[in-house]
């Protein structure tokens, strides 16, 4: 489960995110939904200690999270700019979280460095993680390809595989296809959709866009100005919409 108890921030005397209280159970596709500038990605910065909270906490199973480095939140991020690292394949790209786990300094060196990493990407543990992260993105076949000989909707799902591959308990994605044209943004929705269903764990989606937010999300938390102006299903949230602003937001009809 994922808590975030009266969590506010501040950047210096103004308020972006005013006591926001959200709770979701284990298996839960979260979208954080509003208009440019509510605070969304402030928030999903927080959860995945980009940010830190002015006040409250941030539970994730169980434990508080909100003092602990990114690296130890056991969550994974997807952003809008899906930046792959274009010398490495695909397969490299998504082993790479694996190989880092066991990061010493002298990676950096072109020659031993270069040896030990691929020592770590060659053992049955990694080939096998990165084979089976690869077979549930449809990346069989491109896992030794380059990304720049790869669609926007493949990078996509590198991006998705990288994050994948560590098996986290939580999943963060800000707009990850706002850079995607309009088919693709349907196609990758539903495999979004697919993936949480598969792979199970808390996911929380960041999106202004409201159609997205209730095909995709077991529950929506919807904002303006920094303050949660309602936290229900998608259902609850379109035949009960707390105020005129939420209504209006959904487009459930007067
Ligand atoms: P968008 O849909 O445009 O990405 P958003 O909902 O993600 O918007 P945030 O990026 O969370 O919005 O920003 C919320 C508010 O906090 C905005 O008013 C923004 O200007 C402000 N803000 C964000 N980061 C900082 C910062 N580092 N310093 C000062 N103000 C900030
Ligand atoms: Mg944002």
């Amino acid at each position: 489960a994922l808590k975030l108890a009266n969590v506010t921030k501040s950047f210096e005397a103004h308020k972006v995110i005013d006591n926001v209280d959200i709770e979701v159970g284990d298996d839960e596709f979260l979208v954080l939904l509003g208009p440019s500038g509510c605070g969304k990605s402030t928030i999903l910065r927080m959860i995945a200690g980009l940010e830190t909270l002015t006040s409250g906490e941030i539970h994730l199973a169980g434990n508080r999270v909100d003092r602990l480095p990114p690296s130890e939140r056991d969550m994974a991020f997807v952003f809008q700019s899906y930046a792959l690292y274009p010398h490495m394949t695909v397969r490299r790209n998504i082993a790479f979280p694996l190989i880092m786990r066991r990061h010493r300094w002298w990676f950096h060196l072109p020659v031993i460095g270069g040896l030990a990493k691929r020592r770590i990407e060659r053992s049955p543990e990694v080939r096998e993680k990165v084979e089976r992260t690869a077979e549930m993105l449809a990346l069989t076949k491109m896992l030794d390809r380059y990304p720049r000989t790869l669609s926007g909707g493949q990078r996509q799902r590198v991006a998705l595989g990288r994050a994948m591959v560590r098996q986290p308990s939580a999943f963060l994605m800000d707009e990850p296809l706002s850079n995607l044209d309009a088919k693709l943004r349907t196609a990758m929705r539903a495999e979004i959709t697919q993936l949480h269903q598969r792979v199970g764990g808390t996911f929380v989606y960041v999106t202004h866009d409201q159609i997205e937010a209730m095909t995709m999300g077991t529950r929506i938390a919807l904002l303006r100005d920094g303050t949660l102006q309602q936290f229900g299903t998608p259902r609850e949230i379109y035949e009960t919409p707390a105020n005129t602003y939420v209504a209006r937001f959904i487009g459930t009809p007067p």
